[in-house]
């Protein structure tokens, strides 16, 4: 059995979401375990987010987000477009059902880089859950936190205020909604540690009826013959 069909028990793809405050680290853990996944022929496709905000120096349209303004966003929003959708930081940020539906249904694996408030949609959207695992990435310490976001040089002074007050409700009120939480305080185990939960999501027996029946019968025709 190949490393690619090992993994692939479930017929249908799996919906990652991974969440966590901005400098906890989510944006290396994705890019790692994506070049992971990549490398055992079963690429995680990265969903590219809507989003009101401007976009910031070095970012693509298309690639880091899909740039819209707030009218553009809010007739999405209206008409179904977004599968979860959020006011985060004072704009608005949603994935889109073609994003991902198609993917899912074709049995590819997404990944959603995304606030708390729209992984709480998607664990209570019955359609998804049973695809999806969901990941919560935090740093050791909130001083720990607050260092990387200041080190990261982004933000203004209101901004970085902002961040850490939302991390601190995010913390509080947030993380029960997610399968896992991985505390991101040495990169390559963190990277492990979110590789480990995916595999364990895409190797679970309730996506994959149908494989499983066929293993099973044809275990018995192997005892039988
Ligand atoms: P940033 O503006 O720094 O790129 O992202 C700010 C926050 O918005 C991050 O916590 C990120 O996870 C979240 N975010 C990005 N895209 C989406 C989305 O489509 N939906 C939701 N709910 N949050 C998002």
């Amino acid at each position: 059995m190949s490393n690619r069909s090992s993994i692939n028990i479930s017929p249908s793809g799996t919906l990652i979401v991974v969440s966590g405050p901005s400098g906890a680290g989510k944006t290396t853990l994705v890019t790692h375990v994506r070049e992971y996944f990549e490398g055992l022929g079963n690429p995680l496709h990265f969903s590219v987010s809507h989003t009101t905000r401007e976009p910031r120096t070095g970012e693509h349209a298309g690639v880091d987000y899909h740039f819209v303004g707030r009218d553009a966003f809010l007739q999405m929003a209206n008409h179904g477009e977004f599968i979860e959708w959020a006011n985060v930081h004072g704009h608005m940020y949603g994935t889109s059902v073609r994003e991902v539906e198609v993917r899912l249904g074709s049995g590819q694996d997404v990944i959603l880089d995304i606030d708390v408030q729209g992984a709480r949609q998607i664990a209570s959207n019955e359609s998804l859950k049973p695809r999806s695992v969901s990941v919560f990435v935090f740093t050791p310490s909130f001083d720990e936190l607050e260092a990387r976001i200041r080190g990261r040089g982004l933000n203004t002074e209101e901004q970085i205020q902002m961040r850490l007050a939302e991390a601190r409700r995010e913390v509080e009120h947030g993380i029960q909604f997610y399968d896992y939480v991985i505390i991101n305080d040495d990169v390559e185990i963190a990277t492990d540690c979110l590789k480990a939960a995916i595999i364990a999501r895409k190797l679970q027996s309730s996506g994959a009826k149908q494989t499983v029946r066929e293993l099973a019968h044809r275990f018995r025709e192997d005892k039988v013959g």
